[in-house]
């Protein structure tokens, strides 16, 4: 029967109404054309034959020829199994079939040659391979394919007939009875001209059935550039409907005594890139266009002075501001540190936690309705329903991975008739590359240099023998006056593992560090809020000489008199999360240094990410290391957000193809921003069009 691209899948040979249900709710996959839109993920060389002796590694695939020699089954009631022996001229390989191998003890035939594929077990020396393919020469016509595609799948759906086998059958039966030229083109010509592309419809044929292996790879080539260039020209087209769309309270006015604050209370001058990250959100706040900023900046490069003059703009203009951060720890920083700055204008702000309870909170609940408190500080505390400001025009949002989209709508809704100006920070340094597919339709600036007088960190890698030389050097700097951290790792995220394993540190430490005349500080997620301020207090405030803490303290904490960070078992710790712990230090005027300790075995990737550390202290050089030795999954907490649940595409491996398709996207964005050219009328067909998106994504 002749298939159409919208045809049920239920309608393919071999498909049918329970297999059909399988796949619309494992992969969302309902028609023809979404099913032609499953790509296998990589290919196998089918030419390439291997002998039993030269296959060494674990789990790879191997192609071999030869013969079965021995074939019987085992067992009884559910351990039995059908187990094989297979020889060629170099050894022999065993082979197991744990369920449906009738088919195998009817076909098989001892001593004829076969050929076999499958994944290499290796037990000590002896080999084996468990429910490989054999090849017995009689369903060549079908597949005899060169590179032979494998599809991902999942062990549910490889039980019921989904394995790449099966893909392939169907997949088969697909393009048998469809013709390949109802398929049709989705980017326009001059795009394929310009780049060189091959058509969609060959490609989606080579996807599935590739003629070589140049082909196929300009198939991918092509396939991945569509995936990407759509993706940034959606953003792009996003972000002009926004700001064509969402009008945007203006701000235009510096007023007294704020324009005092700008000219004389600054506790220090700007940096230039702090100086022109303001200028660019001070060019959106009067712009009367919504404001939805990114500001970006390494550890200590000077975020929250930036964030403050933008809040001193907004509340000149007669708006009422707030800063949402993500720990309590990290508001109540953030708290003191501006209602120090605001003194000398004598501007009201206060802290909202979870924590501010009864009269306290009543009265911050009233002056913020009455609009007489400018400026909110707290956790997420402020998104809840009770909290009504009067007039909300900014709103900062600090650490922005930690928040949910939903969360951050709430917030902006407390604004009334417009949406707030949005600024969220993060010290997160972001590859180029992923801040164009993550945060692609936000703007972003960069605060791109330090603050002058910092001296490098001196990072060193120290092993337990050195740990007596390491006290030492720390006692040397506590009577210099200095402060130290020691950070203990997450353990299988196991909040109370954790603190034993922070205990046992501890207890070491007092032998070396007795109380008195040392003073410790110890932080920990369990602590209760009260007890966990009153030690970071004493902290702050020099009284206690080591704070001893687990990675809450990984975010914003600024205690300037702090020169060593020590890192316990560092090879535990993600490269961004290290840089986040050593930016602790380092800012005030004093050398600082970073320890990291670990154990004498590492692993590759710690070993790397330890050498990286101790090569650099460029933010974004780190993050590019990250992303190469992690993948982007973990790197933002936005996998949810389905931003980057990309089908061919890789972030990291196809930086080349993303820029290209940013580019273009740009210039299509810039000269035609809503696509009613009618060269590009395929592009808005497409970007309106979702149900060919994302057939399926397997987590
Ligand atoms: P982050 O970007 O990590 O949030 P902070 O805003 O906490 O950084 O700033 C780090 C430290 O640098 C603070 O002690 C702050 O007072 C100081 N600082 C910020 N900007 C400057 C500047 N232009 N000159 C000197 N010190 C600065
Ligand atoms: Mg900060």
């Amino acid at each position: 029967m002749a298939l159409k691209l919208d045809s049920p899948i239920e309608y393919i040979k071999g498909v049918g109404p329970q297999r059909g249900k399988l796949l619309r709710d494992a992969l969302g996959i309902t028609v023809v054309e979404e099913l032609i839109n499953y790509y296998p993920f990589r290919y196998i060389d089918k030419t390439k034959f291997t002998l039993i002796d030269d296959a060494k590694q674990d789990s790879q695939f191997y192609q071999i020829k030869g013969r079965l020699i021995h074939l019987e089954e085992k067992g009884f009631g559910r351990a039995k199994r059908l187990i094989g022996e297979f020889e060629d001229e170099s050894g022999t390989i065993e082979l197991i079939w744990f369920q449906n191998y009738q088919w195998i003890l009817d076909k098989a035939v001892l001593q004829i040659p076969y050929t076999l594929f499958g994944r290499l077990k290796l037990t000590g020396y002896q080999k084996s391979m468990a429910h490989p393919e054999i090849n017995f020469g009689t369903e060549q016509s079908q597949q005899a394919l060169r590179w032979e595609p494998v599809y991902p799948s999942t062990e549910k759906l490889a039980q019921r007939g989904f394995d790449s086998r099966g893909f392939r059958k169907i997949m088969f039966q697909v393009f048998q009875n469809i013709n390949p030229h109802v398929i049709d083109e989705t980017l326009p010509a001059y795009i394929l001209d310009k780049f060189k592309l091959p058509s969609r419809a060959d490609c989606l044929v080579n996807i599935h059935f590739p003629k070589d292996e140049q082909s196929l790879a300009r198939t991918r080539q092509r396939l991945k550039f569509e995936e990407l260039f759509l993706m940034q020209l959606r953003m792009l087209q996003n972000m002009y409907l926004r700001k064509k769309k969402s009008r945007g309270y203006p701000m235009d006015q510096l007023l007294f005594p704020y324009k005092e604050f700008f000219e004389q209370h600054l506790p220090f001058a700007l940096t230039a890139a702090q100086l022109k990250v303001f200028n660019e959100i001070k060019a959106d706040l009067i712009s009367g266009v919504q404001m939805n900023r990114l500001m970006q900046g390494d550890v200590g490069s000077g975020k929250t002075i930036v964030a403050l003059l933008a809040m001193l703009w907004a509340i000149s203009n007669g708006y009422q501001t707030c800063i949402m951060a993500p720990t309590e720890v990290l508001a109540m920083q953030h708290f003191q540190s501006l209602s120090e700055l605001l003194l000398p204008i004598q501007i009201n702000c206060a802290l909202l936690t979870s924590n501010i309870k009864g009269t306290e909170r009543n009265q911050i609940l009233k002056t913020l309705e009455s609009g007489d408190l400018k400026i909110l500080i707290g956790t997420h505390a402020l998104i809840e329903e009770s909290v009504r400001f009067q007039k909300l025009g900014l709103v900062v949002i600090d650490e922005q991975h930690r928040f949910g989209v939903e969360q951050r709508a709430k917030l902006w809704n407390k604004a009334k008739p417009l949406l707030p100006h949005v600024l969220v920070m993060t010290a997160t340094p972001i590859p180029r590359t992923l801040a164009m597919s993550l945060y692609g339709d936000l703007d972003v600036s960069v605060i791109d240099q330090l603050p002058p007088n910092r001296k490098p960190i001196r990072t060193l890698h120290f092993t337990e023998a050195l740990r007596g030389k390491l006290y030492e050097f720390m006692k040397k700097q506590i009577a210099e006056g200095r402060q130290v951290y020691i950070v203990f790792p997450l353990i299988e995220e196991s909040e109370k593992l954790d603190i034993e394993n922070l205990d046992m540190g501890y207890e070491k430490l007092l032998e070396y560090f007795p109380i008195p005349p040392y003073q410790i500080s110890v932080v920990h997620g369990r602590l209760r809020p009260k007890d966990k301020e009153s030690e970071m207090q004493r902290f702050v405030k020099g009284t206690t000489h080591i704070m001893v803490a687990t990675t809450v303290i990984e975010v914003g904490v600024n205690v300037p008199n702090a020169s060593i960070m020590v890192i316990e078992n560092a090879e535990r710790f993600g490269l961004s999360q290290l840089h986040q712990l050593r930016g602790r230090v380092g800012r005030g005027a004093d050398q600082s240094y970073c320890v990291l300790m670990s154990s004498n075995h590492l692993s590759k990737d710690a070993t790397e990410r330890i050498r990286t550390m101790c090569q650099t202290q460029d933010g974004f050089l780190i993050a590019e290391a990250d992303l190469r030795l992690r993948g982007p999954g973990d790197l933002d907490g936005t996998r949810q957000s389905g931003l980057l649940e990309l089908k061919i595409a890789d972030i990291v491996e196809d930086q080349p193809i993303l820029y290209a398709a940013r580019k273009l996207a740009e210039a299509i964005i810039r000269k035609d921003p809503e696509l009613k050219h009618p060269l590009n009328v395929l592009l808005k067909h497409r970007l309106n069009d979702h149900t060919t998106e994302n057939p399926g994504v397997i987590a």
